[in-house]
């Protein structure tokens, strides 16, 4: 069984109101483990709305639509529904007594075009709204394609609709409750397209399901598992999580919401340890997501490298101009020396230079690097997020002894 979301209103196709309520519902769908195929909007148009439904019906066995079931002339999804179902609207006394005692305990008037809304498809059943006055409904296709629930476009209608009614009864549909279980591993500094090269095969497989959602510098790699019981979506979870870490190694920095800062951060708080930071670079991002992981308390940050510079190695316009490549190479190590504390890390960030050259040298524990690239990194905010990513995982790499050469600047 599988499902199809419409969602209607010509002020969702031109971009007018944002489509919250097909995130909701797409959620509600994923938890209970109902697989969601096709999403389709559409206007408040009734040829191309049937047009829609017709095709929904020829692929899916439940449509949900959103939207479009008030009393006003533009409200057609009642017609539609009827026409895709090949149903005759009737008007039913039932639902109009409905409306209009809804009506009189909001205290308000019924007007005459609300009865426009007693009009369902023939044999559909009625879903009661309590919460609003448009009533919803579940009507069968004729010929037996699958069902079309139609429910309001407010949200705080379709959302208690949802929750009360329609997941109950699509769960009886499916015959009981399934479970899914996601899993997000990020993984850091490896490039999206080298991630799918390297688990491509996995990802081809249907239960658990793999998907990837590049970031800035990152790529998560989201496991969807689903099953009878949490134990066994649990389980295939675990089994492909360990495929995957098999294959992905220290690239997996972390689960969930996790950030690099803050898992260099848990690092260095388990071993005590310190880092010091030279950064002309990221406008000083790099040392505030550190001390925004929450575990680093004292960063020691300098944006200025001629402060820490040894003037017998560097005269000041050597700093803000080296004259080669080999000169800028040499203060960028001795710059991530010189801010290294006892038995911590030294961080030296620098750049761009005339040839738009950037240095990253990175000092300790045990291992002293130097990255350089000829790009400048100062150009976008997107390129200086890259790179204070990418420079906390060469912090974290090398943390845990694992940073390896020649590394992926990707
Ligand atoms: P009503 O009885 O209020 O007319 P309806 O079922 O006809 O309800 P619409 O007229 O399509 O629903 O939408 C009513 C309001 O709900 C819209 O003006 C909009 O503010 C909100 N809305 C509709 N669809 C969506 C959506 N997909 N995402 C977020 N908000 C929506
Ligand atoms: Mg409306």
């Amino acid at each position: 069984m599988h499902a199809e979301i419409v969602m209607i209103g010509t002020e969702l196709l031109l971009g007018e109101i944002v489509d919250t309520n097909a995130n909701r519902l797409a959620l509600a769908l994923r938890d209970i483990g109902l697989d969601l195929y096709y999403k389709t909007t559409v206007g408040d148009n009734l040829d191309r709305m049937t047009e829609v439904l017709n095709l929904a019906l020829d692929r899916s066995d439940v449509i949900i639509t959103s939207g479009g079931i008030g009393p006003t002339v533009d409200d057609v999804t009642r017609q539609a529904v009827a026409d895709a179902t090949g149903r005759r609207l009737v008007y039913s006394t039932e639902l109009e007594a409905e409306i209009a005692t809804r009506f009189n305990r909001f205290g308000r008037p019924m007007a005459d075009n609300n009865k426009r809304q007693a009009y369902i498809p023939e044999g559909a059943t009625p879903l009661t709204n309590p919460v609003g006055t448009a009533p919803c409904y579940l009507s069968e296709d004729v010929n037996g394609r699958g069902c079309i629930i139609s429910l309001p476009g407010v949200p705080r209608e379709l959302d208690h609709m949802m929750e009360n009614t329609v997941i109950p009864l699509l769960i009886e549909r499916m015959g009981g409750i399934k479970v899914t279980r996601v899993r997000v591993l990020r993984t850091c500094a490896v490039g999206e397209s080298n991630i799918d090269r390297g688990i491509g095969d996995l990802m081809t497989e249907g239960n658990p399901t793999v998907g990837l959602a590049a970031h800035i510098g990152q790529t998560d790699v989201r496991i969807t598992a689903k099953a009878d019981t949490e134990e066994e979506a649990d389980t295939l979870v675990a089994g492909m999580e360990e495929r995957l870490r098999e294959r992905l190694g220290v690239a997996v920095y972390g689960v969930g919401k996790v950030t690099v800062a803050e898992v260099v951060g848990e690092l260095m708080q388990e071993r005590s340890l310190k880092i010091g930071v030279v950064d002309t670079l990221t406008g000083g991002q790099l040392a505030r997501d550190l001390v925004e992981s929450g575990y680093v308390d004292l960063v020691t940050t300098d944006l200025a490298p001629a402060n820490l510079t040894d003037a017998s190695k560097h005269s000041d316009a050597a700093i803000a101009n080296p004259t080669d490549v080999e000169e800028a190479r040499s203060l960028a190590v001795s710059l991530a020396e010189r801010v290294t504390p006892a038995g911590g890390i030294g961080l030296a960030m620098i750049g761009p230079y005339k040839d738009a050259s950037t240095f990253v040298a990175l000092n300790g524990p045990g291992e002293a690097r130097l990255f350089e690239r000829g790009r400048n990194y100062q150009d976008t905010d997107h390129m200086r997020r890259w790179l204070v990513v990418q420079s906390l995982d060469w912090v974290r790499r090398t943390l845990l002894g694992q940073m390896k050469s020649p590394v992926d600047w990707n």
